[in-house]
């Protein structure tokens, strides 16, 4: 059975949505506030988070911003107000979707049903090795990179540093991670060295396909959504 966490502190929308996820026959758990929220879905036994952003003790964005460093747990965001800032940075910081309140109760079921789908297609296609963001699809088995059906040809470290990205996508990785990964603990150099072979993907895959496939996060390293 798939287990849902809903995380908000208005009783009523938390009551109601609870009562309709487990209608639907999912497993509902519920966190009135945003420390309590980030704690339970960091223990990892979710399959998505629905989130509100205001909440008490920890905002909603800041809950996602801390889960986002080492989870990839799908994330359904609510927000209150018809806010376009909100929604913009919940998406930038990983959410797969949003809502705004007041919302149909058919709609956020609908919304979780997708979510899931695409939870699970992509872990289908992980257990073959294969990673997919904005349409690039990466198959480590073939060691093989491709846009839609177009290959993408790669040096050797390229590819790795493409792999590493899209293994941890939605995680922020930082140019020390990065480098520890891919050219190897012991790799004695400047951590500059990942900003230009970021270039050179970049040059080679977004630049050509006109996406935005490797995000900068400033201060903080480098992910792909
Ligand atoms: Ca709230």
């Amino acid at each position: 059975m798939s287990r849902i966490l809903v995380v908000e502190d208005e009783f009523q929308i938390a009551r109601f949505v609870e009562l309709e996820l487990t209608h639907e026959g999912y497993d509902v758990e519920k966190a009135d506030n945003g420390r309590q929220g980030l704690e339970m879905a960091e223990s990892g036994s979710f399959d998505l988070m629905i989130l509100d952003i205001m909440l008490p003790e920890l905002n909603g964005l800041e809950v996602l911003r801390r889960l986002r460093k080492s989870s990839d747990l799908p994330v359904i965001m609510l927000t209150a107000r018809d806010s376009v800032p909100d929604k913009v940075s919940g998406l930038d910081m990983g959410a797969n979707d949003y809502m705004t309140k007041p919302f149909a109760i058919e709609e956020l079921l609908a919304r979780v049903r997708s979510v899931m789908r695409n939870a699970r297609e992509r872990k289908e296609m992980e257990a073959e090795g294969k990673y997919e963001s904005c349409g690039v699809i990466v198959d480590t088995a073939r060691r093989t990179a491709a846009f839609g059906d177009t290959p993408i040809e790669l040096t050797n470290r390229e590819f790795e540093l493409l792999v590493t990205l899209m293994q941890n996508r939605t995680i922020v990785l930082s140019r020390e991670t990065l480098l520890e990964k891919v050219w190897g603990y012991n790799y004695v150099g400047e951590t500059n060295i990942v900003d230009v072979y970021i270039r050179y993907l970049r040059s080679k895959i977004d630049d050509v396909y006109g996406i935005n496939l490797i995000s900068t996060v400033r201060g903080v390293g480098y992910v792909i959504k």
